[in-house]
Formats: structure tokens, C-alpha cells, sequence
């Protein structure tokens, strides 16, 4: 992978010992009737809490959980979540109710060297979303330092992402770094073939993404509901599939863009057809120049799902993001657990960017084969789309890099 540095400051540069740091997470985990129902960010985000605890820093954790615009809300309180913390990271975990105020300055500087203390949900603040420099502030105000570790919410520039760093010096977090490095690394010194496979529903979410892989990837694979746009684009019927009428021209460009950048764009030769959009609905294979009036395509085909395993297999970088077709119905999820498998295989890096393609590659029971799975959907795109993240941005410097 080269070597390829983040050229951020990151927590190991910056003495935390019996120093007050505030380290944004994102813990904004799935819940269902009060229960977690998935704690992969939390788990991600252990590393940075742990090293911080063992070298005496005072740990001041915030994070947002879903979307409560600006108003306090039981439902969304982070504070199930430090239960599931402390049992995770095997010690005690103070909660505080509220994110700023004198509340949350008497819990903060009653912490000793290698406490963990949560705040509550910040997005209860209208000004976080709007990155409210008054509010960075008063974060600003209960720490020395500013961590940033979560990944999941590095596109997005908020009072505690970003704004807080031009008040606090900000360095990354352990988890930040590792997404950066691995995913940067990829695009800036892949180890050759590199191959690319790009999915989902539509053209329109990733014709950036596309655009920027098609100057450095080798192959592009392209499945899902998007592969329809391009296929229509050439000509093929396809029924009463998904297409994007308005981005047939996009399409065009983006083919004609793969053939100037000397990227082998592939596309599905034979597709799963189905006659409703429904689990049970009865389907059959047929090439591409062969689907009916009434069918939709929702899945490639057998022949195309080996041609792209084919091309997975041989690669040493490859990086998936949006699954082959609708995954969610068994009978059409064989072509994205195909390239799962062959994902498995490969010999070199392999990293999964986006929040369907993840379930997909867990749901393939291979998560752990993979180089890195990353725990940012819309940053993971933003950052493949070759896009400066802004909480990323507003960190410090290393010099020399
Ligand atoms: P990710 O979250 O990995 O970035 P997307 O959100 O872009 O992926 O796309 C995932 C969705 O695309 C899934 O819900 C899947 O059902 C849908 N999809 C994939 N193929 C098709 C298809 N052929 N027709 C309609 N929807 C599709
Ligand atoms: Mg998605």
C-alpha cells in the first residue's frame, strides 16, 4: 500500500496525561425499542478511549444519536449507551444529561486522570447542526484538547467536528486515522490490478464517486439498480426496471470518461428478472439483450457474477461500495454475495465503503476477511469522491509531511 501518510496530527502526537480531552465518537447506533441493536461504532471507537485512559488523559466523550432537530428527546438519549460502554471497555462510565452548561463543566472538571465521562446527545443544541461557533465554544470551554474519532460524521462540518477545533487544537482520533489511512492509502498508492465495484440503487448517489475511481481503478464493476441507467444508455430495454431516465447522459460521459482514463468499465450481461418487486415474485435469468416488457431487473446474472468474481479474485486493491442488486430478498441477493465471497479471496487490500454494502459482506458471514470495513456510509462516499472532509480538514498539521 505504499506509503502513504495522513498528514494530521493524530492523538499519539499530543501529550494527554491529567490534560481534560474532548473526544467527538460517533455512537450513533442502531436501537430498536430502547435496545442497541448493533454496537460496531461503539466498539470502533475503543482503541482511542482506552489509549487515552492508560496514559491519565480525563476522557470527555460527545457524540449525536439520530435526529432530534435541535430539542431534547428521551428517545434519543445517549445514556443506555454508556452502560454498553463501560461493560465494553470493562470500567466505569459517568453520564452527564446535558452537552454544555454548568452541568456539564462540574462532571467534567470532576474527573480524575483516566475517567471516562459521556455527555449527552449534542445534537439537543440547534446550534450543533449549524456549527454555532457560540456553542463550540462552551464544548470548547470543558476541555484542552479536541479528538476527533468519529469517522461516521467527518463530512459533515458541525459545532462538535468542526467548529470546536478552531477553538481547541484537534488531532485525530485512532479510528480517524485508520480510515484515512487505509482508504487514502488505496486511491493514492494502489497496489495493482486495483478494481473497483460500485452498486446501489442510483447513478445519480455516485456519479462522483465513479468519476473519481475512473482515474486511478484498473476495472469498475458495475451492478444494482444503477447498472440499469448505464445499460439503458447503450440501448438495451429494460422493462419496467429502475432506470434514471435523466442521467442517460451522464452514463455516456462516464463511459466515454473510462475509455480516455484507460479504466475497463464492465457492466452485467445477463441479469435476474423478475416480474414484481416482491420477495416471492417468480424470476428467471436473461441476457441483456432479453428482458421483457413486463419484468425488472434486480439482480446481475450467474454468467456476470463470475465474470466480476473473476476480475475480484486476480485484483491486490479492491474497493465495493453499493450492493450487486437487491440483496434484502434472498432470491436476488446472489449476485452481491458472489462478489462477497471473491472479495474474500483476494490476495491484497479489500475495503467496503456504504451502509448497505456493509450488511451485505456481514450478511455473506466474510466481514472478517476484510482489510478494513469502514464505519462511515456518507463519509466513506464523500472521501471516495475524492472530497476534503471538513472535521478532517480543521485538524492540525503535521509538519514535515
Ligand atoms: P450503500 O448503502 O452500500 O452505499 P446504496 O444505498 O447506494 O448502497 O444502495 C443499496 C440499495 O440498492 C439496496 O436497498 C438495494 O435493494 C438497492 N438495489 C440494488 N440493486 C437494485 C436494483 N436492481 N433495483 C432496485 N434497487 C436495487
Ligand atoms: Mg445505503
Amino acid at each position: 500500500m505504499g506509503d502513504w501518510k495522513l498528514d494530521k496530527l493524530t492523538v499519539r502526537d499530543m501529550p494527554v496525561a491529567g490534560r481534560r480531552v474532548f473526544v467527538r465518537v460517533d455512537f450513533n447506533v442502531p436501537q430498536e425499542a430502547g435496545r442497541i441493536t448493533d454496537d460496531t461504532r461503539i466498539r470502533a471507537a475503543l482503541p482511542t478511549i482506552r489509549y487515552l485512559a492508560d496514559q491519565g488523559a480525563r476522557v470527555i466523550l460527545a457524540s449525536h444519536l439520530g435526529r432530534p432537530k435541535g430539542q431534547a428527546s428521551e428517545a434519543l438519549s445517549l445514556r443506555p449507551i454508556a452502560g454498553r460502554l463501560a461493560d465494553l471497555l470493562g470500567k466505569p462510565v459517568a453520564f452527564c444529561p446535558e452537552s454544555v452548561g454548568e452541568v456539564a463543566r462540574e462532571a467534567a472538571f470532576a474527573l480524575r486522570d483516566g475517567d471516562v465521562l459521556l455527555l449527552e446527545n449534542v445534537r439537543f443544541h440547534a446550534g450543533e447542526e449549524k456549527n454555532d461557533p457560540a456553542l463550540a465554544a462552551q464544548f470548547a470551554q470543558l476541555a484542552e484538547v479536541f479528538v476527533n474519532d468519529a469517522f461516521g460524521a467527518a463530512h459533515r462540518a458541525h459545532a462538535s467536528t468542526e467548529g470546536i477545533a478552531h477553538i481547541l487544537p484537534g488531532v485525530a482520533g485512532l479510528l480517524v486515522e485508520r480510515e484515512l489511512a487505509v482508504m487514502g492509502g488505496a486511491l493514492a498508492q494502489p497496489e495493482a490490478p486495483f478494481t473497483a465495484i460500485i452498486g446501489g440503487a442510483k447513478v445519480s448517489d455516485k456519479i462522483k464517486v465513479i468519476e473519481n475511481l475512473l482515474t486511478k481503478v484498473d476495472h469498475l464493476l458495475i451492478g444494482g439498480g444503477m447498472a440499469n441507467t448505464f445499460l439503458a444508455a447503450q440501448g438495451y430495454a429494460l422493462g419496467k426496471s429502475l432506470v434514471e431516465p435523466d442521467q442517460q447522459d451522464e452514463a455516456r460521459r462516464l463511459l466515454e470518461l473510462a475509455r480516455t482514463a484507460g479504466a475497463m468499465l464492465l457492466l452485467p450481461r445477463d441479469v435476474v428478472a423478475a416480474t414484481e418487486f416482491r420477495a416471492d415474485s417468480p424470476s428467471r435469468v436473461a441476457d441483456m439483450d432479453d428482458v421483457r416488457d413486463d419484468e425488472m431487473v434486480l439482480d446481475i446474472g450467474p454468467a456476470t457474477a463470475a465474470m466480476y468474481s473473476d476480475t475480484v479474485v486476480l485484483s491486490r486493491t479492491v474497493i465495493w461500495n453499493g450492493p450487486m442488486g437487491v440483496f434484502e430478498m434472498p432470491a436476488f441477493a446472489h449476485g452481491t454475495r458472489a462478489v462477497a465471497d471473491a472479495m474474500a479471496e483476494v490476495r491484497g487490500v479489500t475495503i467496503i465503503g456504504g451502509g448497505d454494502s456493509v450488511a451485505a459482506v456481514e450478511q455473506a458471514g466474510v466481514a472478517d476477511r476484510m482489510t478494513h470495513i469502514s464505519t462511515g456510509g456518507g463519509a466513506s462516499l464523500e472521501f471516495l469522491e475524492g472530497r476534503p472532509l471538513p472535521g478532517i480538514e480543521a485538524l492540525r498539521r503535521k509538519t514535515g509531511v
